[in-house]
């Protein structure tokens, strides 16, 4: 039996370890946190949980391709709650536009914010429903190669529905509210593809965007509770320092401790340019992984940085995820706001105490920005304290008393995930590799392996160039394909 040793429990490394295990493999995963799940985490303050990733979920539909994928990890079956809307906006008069997955729901909450939109809107409820038939998203992602070429007449024929983007069909608004706020509705990155921000619309109409309970915490348990039950090992708390190489083949891995672990197969779910760099010396780099590993800090993130509050107020009824638009542009952590990103904990009970709920504030800053401000402590300290409470200051703008309300108050940066994480650059690993939708569809460039090193593998975001749990858990199964393949073993799922 082959031995495999992954480093890091992020989502390429327990899908990696699920899939070993079922395909016979006997794996152990290194992980340098304390718990399993990378930044697919959460933690609790005072009876408070801080979810560190989850906004959308996209798993529960049972005719789509991601019920199985999440089920085959162990994720699925686990308790949902019911979320009724994609994301709300309230503008600064105090509208609220809900994108409710309900489509009749939607379609008479738009027409009533605006009538003078119809044809707009009865365009953007039909290209929902255009795309209700099948599972395109599903099947560019997780199908097989025949499985996608079958949709190939399918995506002919809805040709002129892959044009726009989220910017340039919400420009066609008349209303300004709406014109406003519709590019934005993707985490604020206008540039998306239309059809990719319809994808959730379509499975939100199946139930397919219901929330799981617990949210990041409770994928990563899990995922970590299907792969020890297969037989897997997870230490952590365990570092690991060196991959271990002979005549270019990946022999195991020493950690931190000074243990040494021998192994048949080296996966590592860590960091590229640490595993590239450090933990293989740069010994198998050539010009293009070089340029790939190349720092670009000053560029804007988004989720850079995120503002926690534990509020003694009850949030149930409040929209899921909103964007608030201020009365005025502001500057917060070096970047300039006309709205703030909330997610509103409030649907899922189990995030605070009864009663009580969590909001979190998310917002675009430069790596470089914290990385300066890092090197003093009280200066670092200082500015996440003003970012606090400057954002405090604008809710209760919106929500009048809620400054009262706070019981906890918790910052994260770029610097956080940097040192819980043990990565570069915060969590944007690879500014320089650019996630690609047709390229990823593909299978192209994976980047799961190193030239002229044998028995290793990449997986995660390294691999994918991509934030996205469902890309980097895909990447782990990927993967143990290739690993069953090359030993001529039928996969096994
Ligand atoms: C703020 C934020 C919001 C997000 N929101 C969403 C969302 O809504 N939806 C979505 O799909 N995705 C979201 N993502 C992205 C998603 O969380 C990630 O893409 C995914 O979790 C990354 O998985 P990964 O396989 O790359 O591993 P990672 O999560 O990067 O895990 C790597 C693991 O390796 C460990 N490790 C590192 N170095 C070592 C070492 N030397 N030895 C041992 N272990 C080591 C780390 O501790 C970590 O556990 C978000 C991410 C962030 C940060």
């Amino acid at each position: 039996m082959k031995r495999i040793i992954i480093i890091g429990s992020g989502m390429g490394g327990l899908s990696a370890g699920i899939h070993a295990q079922r395909n016979g493999f006997e794996s152990i995963i290194f992980e340098a946190h304390s718990t399993p799940g990378g930044q697919c985490t959460s933690w609790t303050r005072k009876g408070y949980v801080f979810d560190g990733c989850l906004h959308h979920f996209g798993g529960f539909a049972p005719d789509m391709k991601f019920f199985d994928f999440w089920k085959e990890l162990g994720v699925i079956p686990c308790k949902k709650v019911e979320v009724k809307e994609c994301v709300s906006a309230v503008s600064r008069d105090g509208t609220y536009f809900h994108d409710y997955y309900d489509l009749d729901q939607l379609e008479a909450h738009m027409k009533g914010i605006s009538p003078e939109d119809t044809t707009l809107i009865d365009e953007y409820i039909r290209r929902i429903r255009v795309f209700q038939k099948g599972d395109l998203f599903g099947t560019m992602i997780l199908g097989t190669f025949r499985e996608k070429l079958k949709y190939v007449p399918y995506i002919i024929k809805r040709a002129g529905y892959f044009k726009d983007t989220l910017d340039t069909f919400g420009a066609r608004f008349k209303h300004p509210f709406l014109r406003e706020a519709f590019p934005l509705l993707n985490y604020s990155l206008s540039n998306i593809p239309l059809f990719f921000y319809i994808s959730k619309h379509v499975a939100g109409t199946r139930g397919g965007m219901d929330w799981p309970v617990g949210g990041s915490k409770t994928i990563a348990e899990c995922m970590a509770k299907r792969y020890l039950e297969l037989g897997g090992v997870i230490h952590t708390n365990k570092k690991v320092k060196k991959i271990l190489t002979e005549n270019n083949h990946a022999m195991g891995v020493g950690l931190e401790d000074g243990s040494i672990h021998q192994a048949d197969i080296v996966i590592s779910n860590a960091d590229g340019r640490k595993t590239i760099q450090t933990m293989l010396s740069g010994q198998y780099e050539n010009k293009k992984i070089r340029g790939y590993c190349q720092m670009k800090d000053d560029h804007n993130i988004p989720f850079a940085v995120q503002v926690y509050l534990g509020v003694k107020r009850d949030l149930s009824d409040y929209p899921s995820s909103l964007l608030l638009f201020l009365e005025e542009p502001t500057v917060i952590s070096g970047h300039s706001c006309k709205h703030l990103e909330l997610q509103i904990y409030g649907f899922d009970k189990s995030m605070a105490p009864e009663g009580k709920g969590v909001i979190k504030i998310e917002l675009f800053s430069k790596y470089s920005y914290f990385k300066s401000l890092s090197e003093d402590k009280n200066l670092y300290k200082n500015e996440k304290e003003k970012i606090a409470h400057e954002v405090i200051g604008l809710l209760d703008k919106q929500f009048p008393g809620i400054q009262e309300d706070v019981e906890v108050i918790d910052v994260v940066t770029l610097q956080t995930w940097e040192k819980y994480m043990g990565g570069t650059q915060g969590f944007d690993h690879f500014p320089n590799k650019k996630f690609s939708f047709l390229r990823t569809m593909l299978g192209l460039d994976r980047m799961d392996m190193l030239p002229g090193l044998k028995n290793f593998y990449f997986t995660g975001g390294w691999v994918t160039s991509a934030g996205a749990l469902v890309l980097n858990a895909l990447s782990g199964k990927t993967v143990i394909h290739k690993i069953c393949k090359k030993n001529g073993m039928k996969f096994k799922v």
